[in-house]
């Protein structure tokens, strides 16, 4: 595996790389078995001649919350190692200097799907994440990225960026990897409390029971209230929202509605200062 934290390194790297395929894995880092499973897949698609290029960037742009940014765990050498031991060809770990222009006036902005969900809440961050994978894109050129679909909305923004910026790249999307007791794995984990730990799993289970009630025939508003209530009892913890939308226009339900999929039914929450994620999609 080749490590280079410039983009001129990156560049000489890819030079020599061979093979039909190139497969970009964009993290922030902090790497767990979620990331190892994208990278895993990236060295599928590759075949054993392709090249996979994991980067490691925390990216400051996308955030809209300095604690968060200044308490997101970071872990390089763990970070390499287990790039390494997926089979990773390249791996980019730059600055934010050696990424951004102090001066940078570019924006990469999705208008539509980015006013749901996350982006309602999180001023500019669809926006920093487009910036980012649309400059590592354009470093790399890779024929296929590969992301999770932990973070739906982002995968679907990318997918919406690749198709209007006519990127020439195909987008894979893996499902999202869980511990046993179902809590969607994430960097931000690390930060739980013991406690917290045990009772994040409780926001999977939220989300799936609310939709096993929706496909029983309750109405979107009826579900989104059953899933409220049922984070409400959770301890410690503060709803950021919980919505049903269409998944693939992120257009809000009808509030009496009762539609045909696919749909998502998606929840932000606060535990004590860690924000957590997850959804559930429903197909039918
Ligand atoms: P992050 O480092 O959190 O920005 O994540 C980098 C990539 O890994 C993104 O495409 C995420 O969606 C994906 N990812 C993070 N956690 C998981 C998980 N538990 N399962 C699948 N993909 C994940």
């Amino acid at each position: 595996m080749r490590r280079v934290t410039t983009k001129r390194e990156l560049r000489a790297a890819l030079v020599s790389s061979k093979g039909e395929r190139r497969v970009l894995v964009p993290t922030m880092g902090a790497l767990h078995a979620g990331h190892a499973e994208l990278l895993r897949r990236a060295r599928d698609l590759a075949g054993k001649d392709g090249c996979v290029v994991a980067s490691v960037f925390l990216n400051p742009v996308q955030f809209d919350n300095e604690a968060d940014l200044s308490t997101y765990p970071r872990h390089q050498e763990d970070d390499a190692q287990l790039c390494e031991d997926c089979g990773v060809d390249v791996l980019f770990m730059p600055t934010p200097q050696e990424m951004y222009y102090a001066d940078r006036s570019m924006v990469v902005e999705e208008k539509l799907l980015s006013r749901a969900l996350c982006g309602a809440k999180r001023p500019g961050h669809f926006a920093g994440v487009c910036l980012v994978v649309s400059k590592l894109f354009n470093m790399v050129q890779p024929t296929d990225a590969v992301f999770g679909k932990k973070d739906f909305q982002q995968l679907a923004i990318l997918r919406r960026m690749v198709r209007d910026l006519d990127y020439p790249i195909t987008l894979h999307g893996v499902p999202t990897v869980r511990e046993p007791s179902g809590l969607a794995i994430s960097s931000r984990n690390e930060r739980l409390t013991g406690e917290q730990r045990v009772h994040a799993p409780k926001l999977y289970a939220a989300l799936k029971q609310g939709a096993a009630a929706y496909v029983a025939g309750e109405s979107a508003a009826n579900t989104v209230e059953i899933v409220t209530k049922l984070i409400e009892t959770i301890p410690g913890t503060r709803i950021d929202y919980v919505e049903m939308v269409q998944s693939e226009t992120f257009e809000p339900l009808e509030i009496d509605a009762h539609e045909e999929g696919p749909l998502l039914l998606a929840a932000a929450v606060w535990f004590g200062e860690i924000r957590l994620i997850d959804h559930v999609e429903i197909l039918r």
